[in-house]
């Protein structure tokens, strides 16, 4: 039976935030499409992907996720993604310092004007650049343990630890949350 109006039928919104170039669009696409395209374009506004799953007792969860652009002329419409989320990845780039503080300013919006029971997860993305890293794990994870955050160090590149963001940190919570 497809009925469309199957009442255990569930969607749920999940929004990327952070800097321009930290990699939000290639985590997106390898963890949907599993690629990665080296010479992706820049998101302008926001896109949108959905991912339908079947969780363990069998419900089906229609995934919405926005893809945000970083740039400032955009920050005006992100309340317009991350209202209603019910997850949010906030990614910066672990040779950026800057992308940190953008990630952590994106933390207290979302604090102050997200859904109060948002599951948040802090990514540092692009951990196959290690030898050029600036943002150390200590000071994400204390930063991450202070704000109530799960936090991942991720490769969209290699695809390391791509699925752990989605399957282990956001998905079950979700499932337990309705
Ligand atoms: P967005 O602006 O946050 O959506 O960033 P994009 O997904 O468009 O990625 C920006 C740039 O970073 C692109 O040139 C990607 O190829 C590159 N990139 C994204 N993720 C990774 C990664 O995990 N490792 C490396 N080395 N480069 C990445
Ligand atoms: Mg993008």
């Amino acid at each position: 039976d497809n009925s469309a109006t199957d009442s255990k039928d569930l969607r749920a919104k999940l929004v990327l935030l952070g800097d321009s170039g930290v990699g939000k669009s290639c985590i997106v696409l390898r963890f949907v499409r599993g690629q990665f395209d080296p010479t992706s374009k820049v998101t302008v506004g926001a896109s949108f992907l959905s991912q339908t799953l079947a969780l363990e007792d069998s419900t089906i969860v229609k995934f919405e996720i926005w893809d945000t652009a970083g740039q400032e002329r955009y920050a005006a419409l992100a309340p317009l993604y991350y209202r209603g989320a019910a997850a949010a990845v906030v990614v910066y780039d672990i040779t950026s310092p800057e992308s940190f503080k953008k990630a952590q300013y994106w933390v207290k919006e979302l604090q102050k004007h997200g859904n109060p029971d948002i599951i948040m997860v802090l990514v540092g993305n692009k951990a196959d650049l290690h030898e050029n890293r600036h943002v150390s794990s200590q000071d994400a994870q204390e930063y991450a343990e202070k704000n109530n955050m799960v936090f991942i160090e991720t490769s969209a590149k290699t695809a390391d630890n791509i699925n752990q963001v989605f399957e282990v940190n956001i998905f079950p919570l979700i499932k337990t949350g309705v």
